[in-house]
C-alpha cells in the first residue's frame, strides 16, 4: 500500500509534534550521533549492529541490565530464524558467532487433531537446505551485545532510563535519568509492544488480544529430534516443538510453544512437574521417548497489534514497536528483521545522497516498503489461528482437506516452504552485498 502525498502532510501535522523552532544548534552537552535507537533487544540490537557495520554512529539505549538479559531464566524463548533473517544477521556481523549455537530445521511436520502427519515439508524439496534455524533468544542477545561492544561507532547504553525525548527541526534528544543526553537526526523505536517511543510520538495502534496464552519451556527427550519441527494444531491452539542444539551434557533438547485458551487456574503453567512432564510426553510424537521439562515455564499473553503509522517526524518504528502478531507461524521477529534491513538500506541511500537522516521522504520510503508486507503477514497469522484453533463444524474437515491439497499441489507446497524460509520477501541489496563480501 503506497502512501500518497497526503501521508506526507499527515506526518507534518502529527498531533503530538513538538512545536518546531527555527533550526536550533544541537545542545552542547548532548552527545551527537547519526541515529538513536530506543530498545536494544533482538531488533534494536540488530539495527544497531547493522548500522554500525555500515559506518553510522549509533547510540542504542535499553532499560534492562545486559547480563540479566543473558540469563536462561530471562525469557526462556527460542526463535525460528528464516533465511532472510540469517542474511540480516550476517550483514550485522553476528552470524559467525551465532552459527555454532543454531539448530537447523530440516523437516516441518504439520498435524491436525488426532490425524497422522498431514503435511511434511522436507529439506530435500528445497535443494537440501534447511528451512531455517532455532536459536535461543539469550544467545542472539549475547552475540548482539558483543558485536555492539566491538564496534567503535556504536554506544550501547544499558541499563538506562529515558526520562524524556524532545525534538526540533534538526534533531531528537533523549535525556536519561542520570542526566546524560544523546541527540541524533533520527530516533528509531525498537522498544517492543508497549513502545515508549511510539507513545511519545503520539502514534496509536489497533489490534486485539486472543483469548490464548503461550506456555514456553525447554525440554529434554530420550531420543533425537532429527531436526524436525512439529506444528500440531489442537482444539486448544497449536502445540509446537522446535529442535534445539543438545545441552552441555549432550542431552537432546527441544523448545515447546504450547498455546492454550483456558482459565489461568487451569493453565499448564501450574501443573505439578510430574503431571506436566506426562502431558508433554503425551503431546510429543512417540519417537521422542520420554520428555522432561528443564528450567522454567514462561507464559506470554497473545495478541495482534499494528501501529497506525510506522513514522512521525524524525521517528521510525521497527519490529514489535510497529507490529506484534500471533506466534503461530514463528514470523514476528523475522518481520522485524525485514524492517531492520529496509530501514538500514533507506539510511544508507540518504547518507549517500547527502540528505538528512531524518528526512520525511526517506521515512516514507521505509514505511512503503514494510507496512503492507507486515499487514499481510499479520492478517495471515490471524486467519491461520482462527482456522486452526477452532473446532466448529465444518472447520476441522475443511482444514484436513486444505492441508492434503497443499501436500498434493507442488506449487502450493513450494509457496509455503518459501514463506517458511523467509525467502519470498524483501532482501535488500545491501544485505545481499554484505553476504557476498
Ligand atoms: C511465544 C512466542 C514465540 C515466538 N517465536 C518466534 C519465532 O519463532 N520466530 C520469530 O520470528 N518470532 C517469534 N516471536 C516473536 C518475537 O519474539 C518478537 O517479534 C521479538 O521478540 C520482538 O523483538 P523486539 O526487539 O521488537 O522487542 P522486544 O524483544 O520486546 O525488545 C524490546 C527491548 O526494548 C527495551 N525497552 C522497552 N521499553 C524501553 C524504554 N522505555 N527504554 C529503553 N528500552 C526499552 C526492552 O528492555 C527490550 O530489550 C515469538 C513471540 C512469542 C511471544
Amino acid at each position: 500500500m503506497a502512501p500518497t502525498r497526503k501521508k506526507t502532510a499527515d506526518i507534518h501535522n502529527h498531533p503530538r509534534r513538538i512545536a518546531t523552532k527555527a533550526t536550533k544548534p544541537r545542545d552542547k552537552d548532548a552527545s551527537d550521533f547519526d541515529v538513536l535507537i530506543v530498545g536494544g533487544g533482538l531488533s534494536g540490537g540488530t539495527m544497531a549492529a547493522l548500522l554500525g557495520t555500515q559506518g553510522f554512529k549509533v547510540a542504542c539505549i535499553d532499560r534492562e541490565i545486559p547480563v540479566t538479559q543473558l540469563e536462561e531464566e530471562f525469557d526462556g524463548r527460542t526463535t525460528a530464524i528464516s533465511w532472510g533473517s540469517q542474511k540480516v544477521m550476517q550483514g550485522a556481523g553476528v552470524w559467525p558467532d551465532l552459527k555454532k549455537n543454531t539448530c537447523p530445521i530440516r523437516t516441518i511436520d504439520i498435524l491436525d487433531g488426532n490425524s497422522p502427519v498431514l503435511l511434511r515439508f522436507g529439506a530435500e524439496e528445497v535443494g537440501n537446505q534447511s528451512f531455517g534455524w532455532i536459536i535461543e533468544n539469550r544467545l542472539i542477545r549475547k552475540a548482539l551485545f558483543d558485536r555492539m561492544q566491538g564496534l567503535k561507532n556504536v554506544t550501547h547504553v544499558a541499563p538506562a532510563q529515558i526520562v524524556s525525548l524532545d525534538r526540533d527541526d534538526s534533531a531528537v534528544r533523549a535525556t536519561l535519568k542520570d542526566g546524560r543526553r544523546f541527540s541524533a537526526p533520527l530516533v528509531i523505536g525498537a522498544d517492543g509492544r508497549n513502545s515508549f517511543t511510539r507513545e511519545w510520538a503520539g502514534i496509536g495502534t489497533r489490534g486485539w488480544m486472543y483469548e490464548q496464552r503461550a506456555v514456553i519451556c525447554t525440554v529434554t527427550h530420550e531420543r533425537p529430534h532429527n531436526n524436525v519441527a512439529v506444528e500440531h494444531f489442537r482444539d486448544q491452539g497449536p502445540f509446537a516443538t522446535l529442535p534445539m542444539t543438545p545441552d552441555k551434557d549432550g542431552r537432546h533438547r527441544s523448545s515447546v510453544v504450547w498455546t492454550e485458551h483456558c482459565a489461568d487456574k487451569d493453565s499448564a503453567l501450574h501443573y505439578p512437574k510430574d503431571v506436566f512432564d506426562a502431558a508433554l510426553t503425551a503431546r510429543f510424537p512417540d519417537n521422542y521417548g520420554r520428555v522432561r521439562q528443564t528450567g522454567g515455564r514462561f507464559s506470554y499473553p497473545l495478541g495482534l497489534q499494528h501501529a497506525h503509522t510506522y513514522i512521525a517526524p524524525r521517528v521510525a518504528l521497527i519490529a514489535e514497536a510497529a507490529h506484534g502478531i500471533h506466534p503461530i507461524a514463528g514470523q514476528g521477529l523475522n518481520m522485524g528483521f525485514r524492517d531492520v534491513a529496509a530501514l538500514c538500506e533507506c539510511l544508507v541511500a540518504a547518507r549517500d545522497a547527502g540528505t538528512d537522516l531524518g528526512d520525511d521522504t526517506m521515512l516514507e520510503t521505509y514505511q512503503r516498503q514494510r507496512r503492507f508486507d507486515n499487514m499481510a503477514m499479520a492478517g495471515a497469522t490471524d486467519g491461520l489461528n482462527r482456522l486452526f484453533s477452532n473446532n466448529i463444524t465444518p472447520l476441522p474437515g475443511l482444514r484436513k482437506v486444505g492441508l492434503r491439497m497443499v501436500a498434493r499441489i507442488p506449487v502450493a507446497k513450494k509457496f509455503f516452504m518459501h514463506q517458511a524460509m523467509g525467502a519470498a520477501g524483501l532482501l535488500p541489496d545491501l544485505i545481499r552485498e554484505a553476504k557476498s563480501s
